[in-house]
């Protein structure tokens, strides 16, 4: 039987969402890879024990998480119920709508039909009564906004999510489902796109606009799918995710043209005295707007190095620098 570890809130730190009351795992665990059915479970097991064990509240999932979709949130359902229920109330656990799910016009985007339906199927798949955020998982051009966020607020209402959040909307689009949320009385909380290094298009009016409106962001993707650790700095390893042939957004030609930057700041974070996702995250977490980082990981390993990030957050201005004109080579 599993018994969570009585020192998991030693070291984790725990920032609001925003204005809310609600607080988040300065480390979140995603399940966007590693908790599909091919993967062993007794491994996916470890990783969420990991994780709870060291203060991780933050589980992120979605209803196309696997493959297949839908075996995430079934394989993270199991080992919820069976190790850790009685520590339902210790856990954030989100799920999303809005990427193609079941076939017809009903199965994707942003119309009530699909968010309902598919909160009800992610909830099902989860074994829970309610998750305590939904996302819509990005902006529909064809369904009016405030359909999408009347159908997100009646989630709420129903006591099937606690806090509701979007993710991939642009600065603009954020501006304006936040005011239908504001009229609705929603409590729309967070924001989650990608932030990393490598990719920083939220600086381009996105964290401005969620820093005005009071909302956090939680960054997917802090670690470049890999790119920002030490993962491929000789060369494509067999097991790692850009050699799998289910992971279509991450192949040898993404990371190749990356590895000499990735090595160059790998430098830097040694002379920091961290590994190279250490520096990442801790990069992504400096700023007042970042309540989480999400990352994923294949092994408890890579999450015990990635938590060790906490341990040195700040950053000297010549670091910073140093950084940035690494990037812009
Ligand atoms: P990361 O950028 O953290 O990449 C994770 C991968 O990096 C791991 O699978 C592993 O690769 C490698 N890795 C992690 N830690 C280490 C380490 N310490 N040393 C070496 N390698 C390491 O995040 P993801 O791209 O997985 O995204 C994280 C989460 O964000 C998702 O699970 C999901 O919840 C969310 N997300 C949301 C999206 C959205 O549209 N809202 C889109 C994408 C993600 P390997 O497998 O090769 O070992």
């Amino acid at each position: 039987m599993y018994l969570a570890q009585p020192t998991r809130y030693d070291n984790m730190q725990y920032r609001n969402v925003g204005s809310s009351g609600l607080k988040v795992s300065a480390i979140a665990l995603g399940f966007w890879h590693n908790f599909g059915d091919d993967d062993v479970l007794s491994n996916q097991r470890d990783i969420v024990h990991t994780a709870f064990d060291h203060g991780i509240t933050y589980f992120d999932l979605a209803n196309n998480y696997g493959p297949p979709a839908g075996s995430a949130e079934i394989n993270f359902g199991r080992i919820l119920h069976e190790d850790l229920a009685a520590y339902r109330d210790e856990m954030v656990i989100a799920s999303k709508a809005g990427y193609y799910m079941w076939p017809g016009p009903y199965g994707e985007w942003g119309s009530k039909k699909n968010i309902v339906a598919s909160c009800d199927q992610s909830l099902k798949r989860l074994g829970l009564d309610y998750v305590d955020i939904f996302y819509h998982h990005r902006p529909d051009p064809n369904t009016p906004l405030e359909e999408t966020a009347q159908a997100l607020d009646l989630l709420v209402r129903q006591g099937k999510a606690l806090y509701i959040g979007i993710s991939n909307y642009s600065a603009e689009q954020t501006a304006a489902i936040a005011k239908i949320f504001k009229q609705l009385g929603t409590p729309f909380i967070i924001h989650q796109a990608r932030y990393n290094m490598m990719d920083r298009w939220v600086e381009d009016g996105l964290l401005n606009t969620l820093g005005k409106l009071n909302k956090g962001m939680v960054a997917f993707s802090p670690l470049a799918q890999g790119r920002l650790t030490d993962r491929y700095l000789h060369g494509i390893p067999a097991d790692s995710r850009a050699s799998r042939s289910d992971s279509p957004f991450l192949d040898k030609d993404k990371v190749e043209p990356t590895i000499k930057v990735a090595t160059q700041l790998n430098e830097l974070a040694k002379n920091r005295g961290q590994s190279l996702a250490e520096m990442a995250l801790a990069w992504n977490l400096k700023g007042k707007v970042v309540s989480s980082v999400i990352v994923g990981a294949s092994r408890s390993s890579q999450l015990l190095d990635n938590l060790k990030a906490l341990d040195k957050l700040d950053f000297s201005a010549d670091e910073l620098s140093a950084i940035d004109e690494i990037l812009k080579a």
